[in-house]
């Protein structure tokens, strides 16, 4: 009966373990980095693809002021306009369009500049979700390596019990789980100097009088807690 508790605390002991690795711990922690970091590269992805766009299309603002700048000088240096007043129009219109260019340039800059900002944060996060899958690789093999090895174990000790449980009378064992189902995982206990080792009370010499008395093969159980008691050489009776 003891052996068979014994080898249930330890089964109790290994599933404990299993359920709170720390290998596990963390797999969970680096996986919810991992997503983390997945969340910010779409974003920063989208924000590029943005600034990409916006680039393009400055490119092309650029390029139509340029090009109509361009046009209207060679309108002036080939000497086709001939009037003061068209003249005066033409080359106003070159001033105001080199002025808008700059402005233009100016917006084209700040666009490279906000990408290449985009491009270094969205290399950084690549390399720490790059780090952290590593990361995560290894934790999880040593999580499953530890896990196989409790496995292995859980499994050594199941087999055990069932050796023990087998020579076990039924009513007594369907007893012994309710009670270890019922008291926190000890069904079973020994009297130890006159003391129930679960709940660690003396027990009072009117039911030692009893316990002594009792057969053998007779289930005694503790009056404080209602634990399976087994009588050993160490019990003091
Ligand atoms: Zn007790």
């Amino acid at each position: 009966m003891l052996d068979l508790q014994a080898t249930d605390l330890q089964l109790d002991q290994l599933a404990h373990r299993r359920g709170n690795l720390p290998e596990a711990a963390e797999a969970r922690s680096l996986a919810v980095d991992h997503a983390r970091l997945r969340d910010q590269e779409i974003a920063v992805a989208t924000e590029i693809a943005d600034l990409e766009r916006d680039q393009e299309r400055a490119d092309a603002d650029v390029e139509q002021v340029r090009q109509r700048k361009d046009r209207d000088r060679k309108r002036l240096d080939a000497g086709q306009v001939s009037s003061p007043k068209e003249l005066e129009s033409l080359q106003s219109e070159i001033v105001s369009l080199e002025r808008r260019q700059g402005v233009l340039e100016e917006t084209e800059l700040d666009i490279m500049e906000r990408l290449e900002d985009a491009q270094r944060r969205a290399a950084i996060i690549v390399a720490d979700r790059t780090t952290i899958e590593r990361q995560g690789r290894q934790v999880q093999g040593a999580r499953d390596d530890a896990w196989a090895g409790i496995d292995d174990t859980i499994q050594a000790v199941r087999q055990e019990r069932e050796l023990i449980a087998g020579e076990i009378p039924a009513d007594l064992l369907a007893l012994y789980e309710k009670t270890r189902a019922e008291r926190g995982g000890v069904g079973a206990v020994e009297i130890r100097q006159r003391r129930c080792e679960g709940c660690r009370i003396t027990i009072d010499p009117a039911d030692l009088n009893r316990i002594r008395a009792a057969a053998a093969d007779l289930v005694v159980r503790c009056e404080e807690c209602r634990r399976i008691q087994v009588r050993t050489a160490e019990s003091g009776l």
